[in-house]
């Protein structure tokens, strides 16, 4: 009679154990490429995911599982419809009705941040056209390409600000204003490596940038510090060896763990690329990079005096294209109150905008990649600063302003050095 309570005991104890395990809710995230089904899950669990046709679907059984809230797909191009039912006693079935046959792929993640345990299903449309890349590079005057790259996005929501807001969200609007401005200049064009709410694989932004011919990569930041003090613009560009602080050291790990985030670490698997990475080419990319993010920085300045006054090095994966010159600018900290605020206002995103564009612009104009528009109509005019030279001096011979003069070399002091290459504004487009 004793033997027979505690087996009793026994079976109750382990279904109340396999009921525990729930599906809690589910994120859709739809980009270009693909789209990513997010189930948040109370726990790890074992799965199969199948596919069929007529019509397609993606059928998920779920073992010891059940479902805690119902789950709805709203207007989604590649969802039409989830459904969920029982297979057996204890394993939930859940089955995506698709819009057209796509290739299903799918992993777990363990919590990471904000989110638990999730079980990621992407969907991956198999007649993606592999865009033609366009022999764009020679072209007679080409256009500069800038591919900017807002940071995070989908389920990587990047870092919080002190009252809610997500980085993915300010890094998309800075990204879409910057575009827009350079789109504008004569000789300019902008890419955007993402242009919604999507998560890009880190390697895959740089990949993009490379496919697109990009001239220059900017990935558009504003991240968080434990320190709430903590303010200020960062301009960043590739350290071989790790990064040059504590606080770049800290943001570099948080950044890259973007990857576990994302849930791309299953395709990081490109030892090719990472030979190339290693290839001479880089180092002169990485030449290019500190020049562009000086400009970029000095630019900045006319803001606000920076976070660091000089170009930080790190190790962000996104940086890590072997031959396009990037950079990776932190707007500001959102952990910092003051700066969370600022930061939402359309004001303040215009003016970063702004800067930014100047200071891309000005590395362009005295580093001009050859056939492009900028290298065969504005390099010619310039002046190089000789001994005994001064800003009005310089000024007066060309019969320009000294203010349209600094405006054009992105100066804020009279101060030239003897061989420094000034553009003259009376030239400019
Ligand atoms: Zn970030």
């Amino acid at each position: 009679m004793k033997k027979l309570v505690i087996t009793v005991m026994l079976i109750s104890f382990s279904t109340a154990l396999f009921a525990s395990r729930e599906v809690k809710g589910l994120r859709i995230w739809s980009g270009p490429d693909d789209t990513k089904a997010v189930l948040d899950l109370s726990d790890q669990v074992d799965y199969k995911l199948f596919q069929l046709d007529n019509p397609p679907r993606v059928v998920v059984d779920i073992e010891q599982t059940s479902l805690k809230n119902s789950l709805s797909v709203t207007s989604n191009p590649v969802i039409k419809n989830i459904r969920n039912g029982k297979k057996g006693k204890n394993t939930l079935r859940l089955v995506f009705d698709l819009n057209e046959k796509q290739k299903a792929k799918s992993f777990l993640l363990k919590p990471a941040q904000q989110y638990g345990h999730r079980l990621v299903i992407k969907l991956e449309n198999e007649q993606v056209q592999k865009k033609t890349v366009q022999q764009v590079l020679n072209k007679k005057d080409r256009d500069i390409i800038v591919a900017i790259d807002a940071g995070h996005g989908g389920e990587d929501p990047g870092a919080t600000g002190a009252s809610g807001t997500y980085e993915k969200v300010l890094t998309l609007q800075i990204a879409n204003k910057l575009a827009e401005i350079i789109n504008k200049e004569k000789g300019m064009k902008a890419v955007m490596i993402r242009d919604g709410d999507y998560y890009v694989a880190l390697r895959k932004r740089f990949i993009k940038a490379r496919e697109a011919q990009a001239d220059l990569f900017v990935s558009i930041h504003a991240d968080a510090f434990t320190d709430p003090k903590v303010r200020g613009m960062s301009v960043y560009i590739l350290s071989k060896n790790g990064a040059t602080s504590e606080a770049a050291q800290w943001l570099a790990q948080s950044e890259n763990k973007s990857d576990l985030v994302g849930g791309v670490v299953l395709e990081d698997k490109d030892n090719v690329l990472a030979k190339v990475l290693l290839d001479l080419s880089q180092n002169a990319a990485m030449d290019s990079s500190l020049k562009a993010a000086s400009e970029v920085l000095k630019s900045l300045k006319k803001i606000e005096s920076p976070h660091k006054k000089y170009v930080e090095r790190a190790s962000f994966v996104v940086l890590k294209s072997p031959d396009v010159p990037s950079m990776l600018i932190e707007t500001a900290y959102i952990s910092n109150p003051d700066e969370e605020k600022r930061l939402k206002t359309s004001d303040f995103q215009n003016k970063l905008a702004d800067k930014i564009k100047d200071g891309i612009k000005a590395y362009f104009y005295q580093s001009p990649p050859p056939n492009t528009w900028i290298a065969n109509h504005v390099t010619a005019k310039k002046h190089i600063v000789a001994s005994g030279d001064t800003l009005s001096g310089i000024a007066q011979s060309y019969n320009v302003t000294m203010t349209d003069l600094k405006k054009a070399n992105n100066k804020n002091s009279n101060t030239i050095l003897v061989g420094e290459v000034l553009v003259l504004p009376n030239t400019l487009p």
